[in-house]
Formats: C-alpha cells, sequence, structure tokens
C-alpha cells in the first residue's frame, strides 16, 4: 500500500480509449481511482459517471472552471491530440498532475507548451506511452542493456492497421490533419518510433523519411509512411506505419551477435510473442504479462504518491513530436534531417 493513495483521477474524453480501456484499467488498479468524467457532452459525460460508477460528470466549460476540482488529484486527458493543450493547461492551472495520452499534442510547439505549463505549476506530467509498461517490451529493453545480443545495431519496428477496411468512419479526427497533426505516423508510428528510443535507452540524432499520400478522404495526411532515426554511436531504426495495411505490429532489435523480435507488441493488452535468435539457435521467450494499463496507472499513481521521478515525462513526449515534424519534412524535402 502507498501511503495518501489512491490517487483520484478526472477523466478528460470519454470516446473510445477512455471509458472502454482506462476506466476499467483504473478500476482494476491497486493505486488508483475514477472520481471524475469530463465530456463535451453532459447527458455522456452523466451515462458514463452511472455506467462506471463514477461520482462527477462534468462538461469541459465546468472542468475549465474547476468544479468538483476537490474530488480529484490528477487528470487523464484522452481527447483528440490537438485537444490535449487545453486540457493540460487547464489541469496545470488547478494543480492537479497530469497524465495525458500520446502523441501529447498534434505540433511540437503545443507539445512544448504543455510541457511549460506543467513545469510552471509544478505538477507532474507523464505521456501515457503503454508500451513502456509493457513487460515484454521492458524484457526486451533489459536484454539488449544486458548485452545479451551484441551491440544492437540494426531495429525495425512497425504498426498499422487498414482504417477503411475495419469500416470505420473516414470522416473522423484522426484523417483532420487539424486535430491529429499528421496520418498514421501520429497515431501508430509513433510506437515503434519511441519503443526504439526507450530499448536503445537513446534519442536519434537524424532521420530519413518518405510517405505516401491517402486517398481524398485522408485530406492530404499520407497513408503509409517508413522512417529511418540515426542514433548515436552507430544504431539506426528503420520503421514504418500505414491505414491500409492489415495488422503490422512488431519490433526487433538487431545486435552484433543476436536478434531479438517481439510480435504484436503494440496492441492494449496483446497476445506478444518474443523469439531470440543467438548463434543461430531461436528460442522463444514467455513473459508473464499483467495488463500495461493498470501497470501504466499504478506506475503513474505510485511516482505522485511516493514523490519519485516520473517517466515518460512530457519532455520525452515533446521530444517525439518534434521527431514526427523532422520525419514529416525529410519526406517533402527528401533530405536527411537533424534533429
Ligand atoms: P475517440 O475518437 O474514440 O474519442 C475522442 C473523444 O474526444 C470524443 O469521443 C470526444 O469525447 C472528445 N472530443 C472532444 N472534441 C472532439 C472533437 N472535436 N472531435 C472528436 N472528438 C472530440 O478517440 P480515442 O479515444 O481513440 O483517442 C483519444 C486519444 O487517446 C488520442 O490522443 C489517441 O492518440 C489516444 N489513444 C491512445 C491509445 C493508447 O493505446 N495509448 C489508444 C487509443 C487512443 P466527448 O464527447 O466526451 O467530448
Amino acid at each position: 500500500p502507498v501511503d495518501g493513495g489512491p490517487l483520484r483521477f478526472a477523466v478528460v474524453g470519454l470516446g473510445w480509449f477512455g471509458p472502454d480501456v482506462a476506466i476499467p484499467a483504473i478500476a482494476e488498479s491497486d493505486y488508483c481511482e475514477t472520481t471524475t468524467v469530463v465530456s463535451g457532452d453532459r447527458a455522456k459525460a452523466e451515462r458514463v459517471a452511472d455506467e462506471k460508477d463514477v461520482e462527477h460528470a462534468l462538461t469541459y466549460d465546468d472542468f475549465a472552471d474547476g468544479e468538483a476540482a476537490d474530488a480529484y488529484d490528477a487528470v487523464y486527458v484522452v481527447t483528440p491530440n490537438a485537444l490535449h493543450l487545453p486540457h493540460v493547461e487547464t489541469a496545470a492551472d488547478l494543480g492537479k498532475h497530469v497524465l495525458c495520452e500520446k502523441p501529447l499534442e498534434a505540433t511540437a510547439d503545443r507539445a512544448r507548451q504543455c510541457v511549460e505549463a506543467c513545469d510552471e505549476a509544478g505538477v507532474e506530467l507523464m505521456t501515457a506511452y503503454r508500451m513502456q509498461t509493457t513487460r515484454s517490451v521492458r524484457w526486451v529493453r533489459d536484454t539488449v542493456q544486458d548485452g545479451a545480443i551484441g551491440d544492437p545495431v540494426q531495429v525495425r519496428g512497425a504498426f498499422g492497421y487498414n482504417l477503411i477496411a475495419a469500416g470505420e468512419d473516414t470522416d473522423q479526427w484522426r484523417l483532420d490533419p487539424d486535430l491529429a497533426g499528421g496520418g498514421p505516423l501520429m497515431d501508430l508510428g509513433i510506437y515503434p518510433l519511441n519503443t526504439a528510443r526507450f530499448v536503445l535507452d537513446s534519442d536519434p540524432v537524424a532521420v530519413h523519411a518518405s510517405t505516401v499520400e491517402g486517398p481524398p478522404e485522408f485530406d492530404g495526411l499520407e497513408k503509409y509512411c517508413a522512417f529511418t532515426m540515426e542514433f548515436p554511436d552507430g544504431p539506426v531504426a528503420q520503421c514504418d506505419t500505414g491505414y491500409e495495411v492489415a495488422g503490422t505490429n512488431y519490433f526487433e532489435v538487431g545486435g552484433t551477435r543476436g536478434r531479438i523480435r517481439v510480435d504484436r507488441p503494440f496492441d492494449v493488452d496483446g497476445d506478444r510473442r518474443i523469439t531470440v535468435e543467438q548463434e543461430g539457435e531461436e528460442t522463444a521467450v514467455d513473459v508473464d504479462e499483467p495488463s500495461e494499463m493498470v501497470e501504466e496507472f499504478d506506475y503513474f499513481a505510485t511516482g505522485v504518491l511516493t514523490d519519485m521521478e516520473i517517466g515518460p515525462d512530457g519532455e520525452h513526449g515533446h521530444f517525439d513530436v518534434r521527431t514526427t515534424e523532422a520525419v514529416y519534412e525529410s519526406a517533402e524535402t527528401g533530405e536527411r534531417v537533424d534533429l
């Protein structure tokens, strides 16, 4: 048990991920509780509050006015990418810690403003990269860092899905450049991008990229993006993402003495498979996987309640958005872009 808990959350944005994935994970966690839900639609807020047994149902205006602010200690922001900043700023103004969904914002400038708002208010800001609490991914990171495959030299990662074949409405915020900040790179490509940084424990210094524009309903956004990130002292990560491919989802690190691959690392609570190849021998590794969402919320709460340093922080999330901008710049100019 952690003294002072549970950490009480206001969940801001009641689309898919907040009510269907995050609120159940909070309910299952040891150190967190949802006391407040916030929506643009009061009737929806009341319905979700009722269904999930949550005390306070607020609109975004109520939240900005500080209504029921005594009922929560932290804010989980789970709205479209370009609508993270106003809620992060409100939370910071109210002195609440913030767990903000990925990508931190739709532009690097707005992501930086999220970081500044929380720094100025003296509250924690964590970017909600759940793969950093995924046990398989953590196992890969530890194994690579321990030198089991020699020096990591080539990383490969991909995450994509067929949005059209999945029957999704093309009139949605993920295909609106103003709300999403980009195409599948912002939504999905950011997973291998960030996982490469996490597993290598290093930040890229340059990117080279290409994109393929989507159909007219993609409103100028790419349907495919491939990018290479160069890391200091040699490792290179090649990643790709798209909204047309069915279920591409893997991450692999090639080292000077072996290789580790995880299949399906990026699905929520996915069915993951790890394969390690050393000296020509392939071995399957079984890692016990609790829900990474529950781990993420409990990790954040423990950090806040015990005053522990929390990561990935806002600056870490800001770096990724800066990298996505460099990816788009490189795709447009055809040039390698330094970070
Ligand atoms: P949804 O489209 O399902 O829901 C977004 C919700 O945001 C809407 O239902 C709405 O809730 C609110 N909203 C406020 N303004 C707008 C607007 N102008 N247009 C559309 N919605 C609006 O999105 P998700 O829940 O899938 O994604 C939300 C965030 O979470 C994104 O940043 C996404 O990248 C991230 N995400 C992270 C995942 C992860 O695994 N970590 C997985 C999925 C998403 P209301 O009606 O209550 O105001």
